[in-house]
């Protein structure tokens, strides 16, 4: 398997009609393209986590669901760094598995797979309970996920921008950018999921009392996680037409949607100078009817 390449990290400049009609300029951090599976954010959040699970010659365990860009994501870190994994997965198993855990147990993580109710618990199996393993929270949430994402700022020149603006799941990676980022830089994350209440108190406790402005915007979640609509998908196309970037429908669609929507309605001063981070995530597609994407 091909290994991480962060050299293949670029700033792609959006030369839109909109952006210039506002007086608004945008790069797009192409966190994407350092490999396949491993895909943008998740090797970040991963790196410090791995690091000392390697160091302490632990198995590492980690959760999530059946459609989870994490738990392919260690799977494939894993395998690169020849670390054992396991994903406890929610649910019973399907007798057709989603193409996230095919692809995780062809690189050799054990999948075990839980109740709804015991992984709400977060119940693991007895056996894990030992000192053997090194456990990573759901999402790569935490002190090491955060940071993790912190150095994505190394990769670009953070100081030449206004804004940052990244999708938002757990708020790790917002996290962590807002711990990289300069003083004066605005942090916006569109939040995937509906209604989330937790978001800003779980950023916070990753980020302590950094004291710089950042604004969670909870109105482009399209339904809910994962979930879509087809205007979300004729976005992604045009997007992509006149863009050559691609999307995902679940974190990175939504996000260049409501980025796009926000310029639209004068949410950005005229001037203002953007990094949007596209934080990877494109092997989800996969579970879209074919031909949906023109990419
Ligand atoms: C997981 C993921 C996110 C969300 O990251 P959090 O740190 O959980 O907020 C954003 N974009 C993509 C593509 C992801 O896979």
């Amino acid at each position: 398997m091909q290994d991480i390449d962060t050299g293949n990290i670029s700033t792609d400049r959006l030369t839109l009609p909109l952006l210039t009609e506002k007086n608004v300029e945008g790069d797009v951090l192409r966190l994407d393209k350092i490999h396949p599976l491993v895909s943008g954010n998740k090797w970040f959040k991963l790196r410090y986590y791995l690091e000392e699970a390697k160091a302490e010659k632990k198995t590492i365990v980690t959760y999530g669901g059946a459609w989870s860009n994490h738990i392919l994501a260690t799977a494939a870190a894993c395998k690169l760094n020849k670390l054992p994994c396991i994903g406890i997965i929610r649910g019973e198993e399907a007798t057709n598995l989603s193409p996230s855990l095919i692809k995780a147990k062809e690189l050799e993580m054990e999948l075990i797979f839980i109740s709804r109710a015991a992984y709400g618990q977060r119940k693991i199996p007895e056996r894990f309970d030992k000192s053997d393993y090194y456990f990573i929270p759901e999402g790569g949430y935490g002190l090491n996920g955060a940071n993790g994402a912190a150095s994505i700022l190394n990769y670009c020149k953070k100081e030449t921008y206004t804004h940052i603006c990244c999708a938002a799941g757990t708020g790790t990676m917002t996290a962590g950018l807002i711990k990289a980022a300069q003083p004066a830089c605005k942090i916006t994350a569109i939040s995937v999921l509906k209604n989330n209440a937790e978001l800003e108190k779980n950023i916070q406790l990753l980020c302590g009392n950094e004291e710089k402005s950042f604004e969670l915007i909870h109105d482009y979640h399209f339904g809910g996680y994962a979930k879509y609509k087809t205007e979300l998908l004729d976005f992604m196309n045009e997007f992509y037409r006149q863009t050559t970037i691609p999307s995902d429908f679940v974190y990175t669609g939504k996000l260049f949607f409501a980025i796009n929507d926000l310029i639209r309605n004068n949410y950005f001063q005229a001037g203002s100078n953007l990094l949007i981070i596209h934080s990877g995530g494109l092997q989800g597609n996969a579970s879209l009817n074919n031909g949906t994407l023109i990419f």
